[in-house]
């Protein structure tokens, strides 16, 4: 059997996404594929592309600044950071990204503000209780909303939650309702949440963003002489 190409699963990905559009009574326009080429090159970047996706996700901002000079050219697309930022690469980070998906801290905020470059931003909710998640506290989520909403540059575009792993969709279900909660709470209209193994579930919560990495470009091998 040939490999399936990238417009194959990108075909697959967007079936996955009709038919629990479908079962949840809702338009599958309301659901936007972010796709997660973290690890990936700049030629698997310009292949979605080509297929037609505008929507990139990155997790580290050294990777971006390495792929960017062999993307800049392609016309309208958008590139997010979903992984972690550190406080001292919010400079890079707003002259790289057009969104910042993962800010979880007032600081972040503030230092993404002086930059003074306009900036969508998602706010990281950590709603598992693992020691490794990053993301803000629920409990300091009013904080940064109120940060972002006072700001001059950033525009608050929605929150964006990760879920412990497991083999089991369902689990996820808890925090994609809780995620919907919070946003509602705050008058916040998207959701980014759901990856490659629970979008279905993700999108039956509410999700208006699928992180889609995998699905898309099959599993991330850690290759010989392509640093992360
Ligand atoms: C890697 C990653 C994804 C994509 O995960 P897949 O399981 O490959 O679809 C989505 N969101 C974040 C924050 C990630 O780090």
């Amino acid at each position: 059997m040939p490999e399936a190409s990238l417009a194959d699963r990108l075909e697959l990905v967007r079936e996955r996404i009709e038919r629990a559009c479908a079962r949840a009574h809702r338009d599958p326009a309301t659901v936007r594929l972010l796709a997660v080429t973290k690890i990936f090159g700049p030629e698997e970047i310009r292949e979605a592309w080509a297929v037609g996706l505008r929507e990139f996700g990155e997790n580290y901002v050294q990777e971006m600044d390495r792929k960017q000079p062999a993307v800049a050219d392609l016309e309208a697309a958008r590139f997010h950071l979903i992984g972690h930022l550190q406080s001292n690469k919010t400079r890079k980070a707003a002259q790289l990204f057009s969104c910042i998906d993962s800010l979880d801290s007032v600081k972040l905020a503030a230092r993404l503000d002086a930059e003074a470059v306009p900036l969508d931003v998602t706010i990281e909710v950590k709603l598992s209780d693992e020691a490794a998640k990053t993301g803000a506290d629920p409990v300091d989520l009013p904080a940064i909303v109120a940060a972002v909403r006072a700001s001059r540059h950033l525009a608050l575009r929605g929150l964006m939650t990760v879920p412990p792993w497991s083999e089991d969709a369902g689990k996820s279900r808890p925090y994609f309702a809780k995620l919907g909660e919070l946003a509602a709470l705050h008058g916040i209209t998207e959701l980014s949440m759901g990856m490659s193994n629970d979008m279905e579930v993700a999108i039956e919560e509410g999700a208006t963003w699928v992180r889609v990495g995998t699905a898309l470009f099959g599993s991330r091998k850690p290759l010989l002489g392509r640093p992360l």
